[in-house]
């Protein structure tokens, strides 16, 4: 695996299902398939559902991907809610505990918002 951060994806073009956008343009539908921990992730907010950009260092939920600009805090739920199709059984390995997992990532990356500490420095203080 590269460096970058990836996490390994296959996506699938899908030979039956395409979609139209607004100004008429035909695009092929296409799956991806992603780790059982980038799927966690993603359902935990730390993750971007549209380009699958990591965002723990964001927090949970942030308002949006650095990326792609994505509205995660907006559409985020939306977006897994009408394109996630759930777990492939047949290429988790048996006994990944998923569950386990996002509850992990959650304790481990959940950071409250609207905690922000700041130091003022001396000379700027009021008397
Ligand atoms: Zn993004």
């Amino acid at each position: 695996m590269p460096e970058s951060g990836w996490d390994p994806v296959e996506i699938e073009v899908s030979p039956t299902k395409a979609y139209v956008t607004e100004d008429g343009r035909k695009f092929q539908d296409s799956e991806l398939t992603i780790t059982p921990k980038m799927a966690a992730e993603l359902h935990a907010g730390y993750r971007c559902a549209r380009c699958l950009e990591p965002l723990q260092k964001l927090g949970a939920f942030p308002e949006r991907c650095p990326v792609c600009a994505f509205e995660v805090a907006k559409y985020q739920r939306q977006q897994l809610e009408e394109q996630y199709r759930g777990v492939d059984t047949s290429i988790i390995p048996a006994g990944f505990p998923l569950e386990r997992e996002r509850e992990h990532l959650e304790r481990e990356l959940y950071r409250p918002k609207g905690l922000v500490t700041m130091s003022v420095p001396k000379q700027k203080r009021r008397p």
